[in-house]
C-alpha cells in the first residue's frame, strides 16, 4: 500500500514560517506520550511556564502555550478581553495588524484603526494624537511584521500607553525568539505568538502571556468569554494550581516539542540567538546587494528575521520560487496584499538563521536568476 509520507523531502524553509526544525525537537515529538493529567507532564508544563517567563522577562503568573496556531494566541487574546462596544485602536502596516482588526471586529469591539504605510513602521506621534483624542480598552500592534519586514516601536507605544489606563496588546509571533522582547519593562499587558517562526518548533502552540492587570480585565467581565475552547478562566484550572482540572486534552507531544526548542535557546543564551539571527540577516542582505537585489525596508526598521526584498526587474516571481524548491529545495515567500508581486520574503527565522543556508540561498539565486 502506498504511503504518501514517504515522499517527504528535507526542505530548507527560508520563507515567512515555518522555518527549520532542530532535530532535537523532532525527536523530543517522537517521545512516548503521557497522559495529560500524569504528574510528569504536570512538572513539564510548570516547566516551560518558567521557560517562556524566563525568555519573555516578565512576572506574569498567566503564561501558557495556548493550543492552535499563532491566529489561536491571537484570538484568545482579544476574546477573552473583548465585550460587545468596547473601544479598542489596532495599529496596522501589514496582514496580521488587518487580521487582528477582523478578530477584533467580529467580537463585537467598537474598533478603530490607524493605518501606516505597509513596508514602513507606526510612525508613534499619530498614537500619541489618537490617545489625547479617546481613550481605548485596548490598543494593539505587530511586533515583528512579517507581511512586510517592519519592525513595530513597542516600547515606544507602551511608553505613551503608561498612564492612559489602556491595555497593550501585542503580536509576538515573529519577533519571540528572534529579537529581544521586554514583556515587563515595555508595560505590554497581552502577548501571543506562535511556534514555528523565530522559535523553530513545528506549528501547533501559541505562547501567551496576560498581565495581573490584564487578569484583572478578563475576571471583571459582565458576559461569558464568547468562545468556549479558548475561555481562559477554565483553562487556568489546567495550567495552575495544586489539583489540575481538565479542560481539554493538552497536545501533549507539541507541548514536549516546545518545551524542547525553549531549552535550545535557554541553552545557546538569549542574547547568542538574537546576535546569531542579526549576523545572517547582514550577511544574507550584504550578499544580495552584490547580487543587486534591494531590500524593501529601511535598514532603521529591518526585520533581522524577515527579510523582505524587492524581485529584481525581469525576474519572474512564482518562476524563482518555484526553481528554488525544485532544484534548490529552498522555500522562500511571495509578497502579499499590495506588496504581490513586487517583493520575495526571505525568512532566518530560529535554527534557519544559520551562515550555511545564506550562503547556500544566495548562490542558489545567483543561478536561477
Ligand atoms: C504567522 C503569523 C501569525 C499567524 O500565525 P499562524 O500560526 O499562521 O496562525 C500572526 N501574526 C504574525 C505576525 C505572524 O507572522
Amino acid at each position: 500500500m502506498e504511503n504518501v509520507l514517504n515522499g517527504i523531502e528535507e526542505i530548507t524553509l527560508m520563507g515567512p514560517g515555518p522555518s527549520c526544525v532542530h532535530r532535537s525537537v523532532l525527536d523530543a515529538m517522537a517521545k512516548s506520550t503521557l497522559g495529560h493529567l500524569d504528574p510528569k507532564f504536570i512538572s513539564i508544563m510548570d516547566a516551560m511556564k518558567d521557560q517562556m517567563k524566563t525568555l519573555l522577562h516578565t512576572d506574569n503568573k498567566l503564561t501558557i502555550p495556548v493550543s492552535g496556531t499563532g491566529s489561536a494566541g491571537m484570538e484568545t487574546c482579544f476574546v477573552n478581553l473583548i465585550e460587545k462596544g468596547d473601544p479598542v485602536l489596532i495599529l496596522i502596516n501589514g496582514v496580521f495588524g488587518m487580521r487582528m482588526e477582523d478578530v477584533a471586529t467580529r467580537l463585537g469591539a467598537d474598533v478603530d484603526t490607524l493605518e501606516f504605510e505597509w513596508g514602513t513602521p507606526v510612525i508613534v506621534d499619530r498614537v500619541k494624537t489618537r490617545l489625547a483624542e479617546k481613550s481605548y480598552k485596548i490598543v494593539a500592534v505587530v511586533h515583528a511584521e512579517t507581511s512586510t519586514g517592519v519592525m513595530n516601536p513597542v516600547p515606544e507605544i507602551g511608553a505613551l500607553l503608561k498612564d492612559t489606563g489602556a491595555l497593550f496588546l501585542v503580536d509576538a509571533v515573529t519577533s519571540f525568539g528572534g529579537m529581544k522582547i521586554d514583556l515587563d519593562a515595555w508595560g505590554i499587558d497581552v502577548i501571543y505568538s506562535g511556534t514555528q517562526k523565530c522559535l523553530s518548533c513545528p506549528p501547533g502552540l501559541a505562547p501567551i502571556s496576560f498581565s495581573d492587570r490584564a487578569v484583572e480585565a478578563v475576571k471583571s467581565r459582565k458576559t461569558k468569554v464568547p468562545n468556549w475552547y479558548l475561555d481562559l478562566t477554565m483553562i487556568i484550572n489546567y495550567w495552575e494550581g495544586a489539583t489540575r482540572a481538565y479542560h481539554h486534552t493538552a497536545p501533549i507531544n507539541m507541548l514536549y516539542g516546545l518545551y524542547q526548542a525553549l531549552y535550545l535557546v535557554l541553552e545557546e543564551g538569549e542574547e547568542n540567538v538574537y546576535r546569531r539571527h542579526m549576523e545572517n540577516h547582514l550577511r544574507l542582505s550584504d550578499g544580495l546587494k552584490d547580487l543587486g537585489i534591494n531590500m524593501l525596508v529601511d535598514p532603521s526598521c529591518r526585520l533581522p528575521m524577515l527579510n523582505s526584498v524587492r524581485i529584481p526587474e525581469g525576474a519572474d516571481d512564482a518562476g524563482v520560487r518555484s526553481a528554488l524548491l525544485k532544484d534548490h529545495r529552498i522555500e522562500i515567500g511571495a509578497g502579499l496584499g499590495p506588496l504581490a508581486g513586487k517583493i520575495w520574503r526571505i525568512g532566518l527565522m530560529g535554527h534557519t538563521a544559520r551562515p550555511e543556508n545564506v550562503d547556500r540561498l544566495l548562490s542558489a539565486l545567483k543561478t536561477v536568476i
